[in-house]
């Protein structure tokens, strides 16, 4: 259930938590980094059998063993709040530490009953709104047959009313699909109409190995027009600083290029033979393949990486 720290490009370190199976979502995006949704759903339950007892003690040591942590995140393999049992993890953070608890949220159930109740005790929601309507959300999140755009909006607005903490918006900024002017100006009215709420607005770009193969990164000209139209809550997202790349992290790069030389490996199996969780092993390759350290070939629409003989 934890995994990390990982070095994330807007959070720092965070420790992450993960409380559906892999790949529990309401959505499956065409541009998720954990590849196709295999559990697409918007029932809320326990999902995993959780020891409240066990949790608290490895959260103590966790923290113990990461003085640096700038957040404790609610995320993972698919939907977090999905999870019923998320409102009591987040009070044994809160009643811990003092750690900022952040929850990732693809937003696509905030208007459903008890969510935003079950995560209003986090210091900060990150909610994703990648489409400025329905057409465009069917196309790019491809969500549950019960979600809809105008839910959405309703769910947004709820959260921007009961929840007292930051509420930051992410736009997955896809090349042919949403950057168009167009739906930047639809953006901007919709996030005018949400109000003051929301703090900062984030244009993030599909910078590692996304599910579908016609994902292409939006030019920065029209990123930063997109910014300048969005106003200025919003950032475009820059790759992460790795000067501040810890000795554990380092270590396990080095496991993962071991892994590597000997033959091609899936993300999944990399996470599975060295018993790491998906999100940080994600964010090692993404930072290996940047470095030009590694490669992958496409087999069967699965990506497979290998170091490349020296
Ligand atoms: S909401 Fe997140 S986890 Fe779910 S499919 Fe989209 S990107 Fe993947």
């Amino acid at each position: 259930m934890f995994y990390g720290p990982v070095l994330s490009r807007r959070f720092g370190y965070s420790l992450g938590i993960d409380l559906v199976p892999f790949k529990v979502c309401i959505y499956d995006c065409i541009y998720c980094q954990l590849g196709r949704t295999t559990n697409k759903t918007i029932e809320r339950k326990k999902y995993m059998d959780i020891d409240f007892e066990d949790f608290e003690t490895e959260l103590i040591k966790r923290i113990k063993d990461c003085p640096y942590l700038d957040y404790i995140t609610f995320s993972g393999s698919g939907e977090p709040t999905l999870n019923s049992d998320i409102s009591k993890l987040v009070d044994i953070i809160k009643k811990n530490s003092d750690i900022p608890v952040l929850v990732l949220t693809s937003g696509g159930n905030l208007w459903f009953d008890g969510v935003i109740d079950d995560i209003k005790g986090a210091d900060l929601i990150k909610v994703s709104l990648d489409a400025p309507d329905n057409q465009l959300l069917k196309k790019i999140n491809r969500p549950c047959g019960e979600v809809n755009f105008d839910k959405n909006i309703s769910g947004l607005k709820k959260l921007l009313n009961d929840f007292s903490g930051d509420i930051w918006l992410e736009i997955m900024i896809l090349e042919g699909i949403n950057d168009d002017l167009d739906s930047a100006y639809m953006f901007k009215h919709i996030i005018e109409d949400l109000g003051e709420g929301i703090k900062k607005i984030h244009l993030n770009t599909s910078v590692r190995p996304s599910g579908e193969s016609y994902i292409r990164l939006p030019k920065p000209e029209r990123l930063k027009e997109i910014k300048d139209i969005l106003g200025s809550k919003a950032k475009i997202i820059r790759k992460v600083s790795y000067k501040k790349y810890n000795r554990e992290l380092v270590k396990i790069e080095k496991e993962i290029i071991e892994l590597l030389k000997r033959r091609p490996v899936g993300m999944r199996d990399i996470a599975s033979s060295l018993g790491l969780n998906l999100n940080e092993v994600i964010k090692i390759i993404d930072k290996l393949l940047g470095e030009g350290e590694i490669k992958y070939s496409i087999n069967e629409n699965m990506k497979y990486y290998f170091k490349p003989k020296e």
